[in-house]
């Protein structure tokens, strides 16, 4: 028995949120009196794979066929359906974002495991295996039972704090057979449509609605968001206005995100915005109402207008930077 984390890299470098799959999957495995395999699919060098020793993981598989250089969910799911029989894994553990969504659903039918979407929370029990998933675009939990010999789970960014537990792992080759697997759809070119960082990848995010007034208004908005190596985002009227543009707006009806830090400012907090936010481990609201229902979602908050409150956090924060 064992708990395999399929830990997803980015042009072969790990971010955060695999380590938190692990610090979630050693905690449980210690609790399952099992232990926790990690693999890792597609060109990684074995000192980044180490980083993943950090959380506890005591053996790294890992899969570096031409054939999973490009990620094609029906491969990946071939492959981790394989390594989880071999390692007889009794759970499944992955991210709840595009790709563990593209991917835990084929592995289920693969595997005929029951699939809990979106967890935050370690289970309620183990015996039956009940475990709280997401529901309501993050208004409400479901509590779900996973009846299957072999169980998955994908994990809410954000929603477990990395535990380092530093050890010594052993790297191996996960040896798997998928020669003759050809991907369905071949990339052949990715033009980047701006160099600035993704929206879904930023670990900081500043965000402005409609109590910016006008477009006018963005620079500070923009100057915060680089001074911290994060990305801008916005409200859906606000891209609705025009004044920044769609690819920007997050909620409901836009981007679902789930950044370390999420700055409001100038949003009301409005359900269909908070929908796609309230994933977000801090959020700090900037709103001149003290009334605003985002300051019931935020962790911090200051009540003024933005206007003035903006230019001296920047002024604040380049002081900080170059002290
Ligand atoms: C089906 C549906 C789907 C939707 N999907 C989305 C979605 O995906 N994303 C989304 O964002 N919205 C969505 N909406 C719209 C949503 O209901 C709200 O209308 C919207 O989020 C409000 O945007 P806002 O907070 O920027 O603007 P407002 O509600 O106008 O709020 C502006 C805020 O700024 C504050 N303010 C004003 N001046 C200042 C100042 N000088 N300094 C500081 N604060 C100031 C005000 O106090 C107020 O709280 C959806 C609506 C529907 C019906």
């Amino acid at each position: 028995m064992s708990v395999l984390v399929y830990t997803e890299n980015w042009d072969g470098e790990f971010k955060k949120l695999s380590f938190e799959l692990i610090s979630f999957a050693v905690k449980l495995a210690e609790e399952m009196q099992t232990e926790v395999v990690a693999l890792s699919v597609g060109k990684t060098k074995d000192e980044e794979l180490k980083k993943l020793s950090q959380y506890g993981v005591k053996r790294i598989l890992k899969v570096e066929n031409e054939e999973v250089d490009q990620f094609d969910p029906q491969i990946y799911a071939k492959v981790l359906s394989e390594v989880a029989a071999r390692e007889q894994a009794s759970l499944v553990v992955m991210a709840d974002n595009n790709t563990g969504k593209a991917l835990a659903p084929r592995l289920s039918v693969r595997m005929k495991a029951a699939l809990a979407s979106g967890v935050s929370s370690m289970p309620d029990s183990l015996s039956p295996f009940v475990i709280k998933t997401r529901a309501f675009s993050g208004n409400a939990f479901a509590v779900t039972e996973l009846p299957t010999e072999v169980k998955i789970v994908t994990i809410a960014q954000n929603s477990f704090d990395l535990v380092e537990k530093p050890s010594e792992a052993v790297i191996e080759d996960a040896g798997v057979d998928i020669s003759g697997m050809k991907p369905k759809t071949v990339v052949k070119e990715v033009e980047k449509q701006t160099d600035q960082l993704l929206l879904t990848d930023a670990e900081i995010v500043v965000s402005g609605g409609r109590g910016m007034r006008s477009a006018e208004n963005w620079a500070p908005i923009e100057e915060l968001a680089s001074l911290m190596n994060g990305a801008t985002a916005c409200s859906r009227p606000v891209s609705d206005e025009g004044w920044r543009p769609h690819e920007e707006h997050t909620g409901q009806t836009g981007k679902v995100i789930s950044p370390n830090v999420y700055f409001a400012i100038g949003i009301s907090g409005a359900t269909q915005h908070l929908a796609g936010v309230s994933g977000s481990k801090y959020i700090i609201a900037i709103n001149n109402d003290k009334e605003a229902p985002i300051f019931d979602a935020a962790q911090y908050g200051i009540v003024g207008d933005a206007a003035k409150i903006l230019p001296k956090l920047v002024d604040a924060l380049k002081k900080a930077k170059s002290a």
